[in-house]
């Protein structure tokens, strides 16, 4: 027997259910990750969030080499090199922990290929706290509301409790070829992401251990000030959940145990799990917009020269074109600078959220598939639950409110102060609440 392990947005070898159903075969697991930039439903990885995937993969490699288990790296759709990897390594058992977007049609189908050709297929949950079909509302319909899908999530069971690394992991004697990290040309040298980036983060599982304890044993009792972008008290969890390198259930159990006041902060979490569940039930979220209302939007849909001042961040808006250095530089941007960036965007320049968000889909390591299209439909005012349109972030104020020091402008974009404005505040608001009340209701 052999057991091969398929790895996607579950990098870790802790709470890996799939790895660790897989440990149990006493012939030893082959761990397999695919880089699959041909299928159409996989969404191609940003820049950003190819770099992270790269040092990710090489954390993993020397995680399972203590093990002797190489990683067996392949390119390619998944309907064709699983089976073949299977038919290589002779396996008879291939298992998987699921995704909830795009991709599980197509896992559902290879599923049943496998079980046809007499292999023993079977996924595991995945990077969620609870599984979308087991959250529904009294009528058994998809929660549209995140106050009272939340209620539903906190009130009455817990998230399953996390697995350790399993005990007995060994590989099979039966190997599958592999491709090589380097090949893969994960990390471009033009433009340079690797310098900003690298010298911000250091992605693995064991980073991930790192990072939730120190933000428990630090900045978590300072985390209702999570909304100054200089005071840093986030977690900087994001790109570590992206990529599956520390799972929702082991933040939520490790937090619940340091006790105190962290509602707040696993509030969080849910918004992240709320984003999961919604792209579950209504289909790829950076497509269409959720309130189909706003199709007849008359947004910009051609970028020009307003479009590069917002994304090099020369706005002239300090807090607008800090968050966009921020991100430029390390592939991160801070969540109120997100919104306050995403807002003149789509609401004082008037440009579809499509466009902000292919550009933060290009930039942020933290990049995702759910949560990244729902944030920008919830500040466009078109998605889930989402702002009210005539919310409209004023960059002027919130800068004033929340970063009164200009500690945070100074850091990242101190000659913004000098830059001359590109656009009145005031009658581009105005302009953008006449198109939202020119929609039909
Ligand atoms: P913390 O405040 O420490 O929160 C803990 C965790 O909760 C985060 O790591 C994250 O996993 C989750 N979380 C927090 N806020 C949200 C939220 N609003 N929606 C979903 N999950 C949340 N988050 C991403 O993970 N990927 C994205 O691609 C992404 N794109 C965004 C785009 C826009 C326009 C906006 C407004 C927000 C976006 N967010 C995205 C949400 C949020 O900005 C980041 O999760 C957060 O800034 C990460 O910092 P942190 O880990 O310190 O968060």
């Amino acid at each position: 027997m052999t057991t091969l392990v398929w790895l996607r947005d579950d990098l870790r070898l802790t709470d890996n259910a799939a790895l660790s159903a897989a440990a149990e075969d006493p012939d030893g697991i082959v761990v397999l990750y695919l880089l699959d930039e041909v299928s159409e439903h996989i969404r191609p990885l940003g820049g950003a969030a190819k770099w992270w995937l790269h040092h990710s993969l090489h954390s993993l490699q020397q995680s399972l080499t203590h093990f002797g288990i190489p990683l067996v790296l392949r390119s390619g759709a998944a309907e064709e090199v699983i089976p073949a990897v299977v038919t290589e390594c002779a396996a008879d058992r291939v298992f998987w922990n699921r995704r909830y977007g795009p991709a599980r049609e197509h896992d559902a189908k290879l599923k049943a290929v496998l079980r046809q050709s007499g292999v023993a297929a079977h996924s595991y949950p995945g990077d969620v706290l609870f599984e979308p079909w087991t959250v529904t509302s009294q009528s058994g319909e998809p929660y549209q509301v995140y106050s009272a899908f939340w209620r539903t999530c906190t009130s009455g069971r817990d998230p399953a409790v996390p697995l350790s690394v399993p005990k007995h992991l060994k590989s099979s004697q039966n190997l599958a070829k592999s491709e090589s990290l380097d090949e893969w040309r994960l990390t471009p040298s033009a433009p340079d992401w690797a310098t900003g980036i690298a010298s911000r983060w250091q992605p693995g599982e064991s980073a991930a251990q790192q990072k939730l304890e120190e933000f428990l044993e630090t900045r978590a009792q300072r985390y209702s000030r999570r909304d100054f972008p200089s005071e840093d008290t986030g977690s900087e969890l994001s790109p570590y959940l992206r990529w599956g390198e520390i799972s929702p259930r082991q933040v939520w159990h490790r937090t619940l145990r340091t006790g105190g006041d962290v509602g707040l902060f696993l509030g969080e979490i849910g918004w992240r799990e709320f984003a999961k569940h919604t792209e579950f039930h209504l289909g790829p979220l950076h497509k269409r917009n959720l309130n189909s209302r706003f199709d007849a939007f008359p947004w910009r849909l051609k970028t020009d020269e307003a479009f590069v001042a917002w994304k090099s961040g020369r706005t002239g808006f300090g807090i607008v074109d800090a968050g966009m250095q921020e991100l430029w530089q390390t592939g991160f941007m801070h969540n109120r600078v997100r919104m306050i960036t995403a807002s003149l965007l789509t609401k004082n320049l008037g440009f579809d959220w499509r466009l902000g968000e292919a550009w933060f889909w290009e930039t942020l390591v933290d990049a995702d598939e759910a949560s990244n299209p729902f944030n920008w439909q919830w500040v466009a005012g078109c998605g889930a639950d989402a702002a009210p349109y005539f919310r409209i972030f004023n960059p002027d104020l919130q800068q004033k409110k929340f970063d009164a020091d200009g500690a945070y402008v100074g850091k990242w974009a101190p000659y913004s102060l000098t830059l001359p404005k590109i656009i009145d505040l005031k009658s581009t608001r105005t302009h953008a609440l006449q198109a939202y009340h020119g929609l039909a209701r």
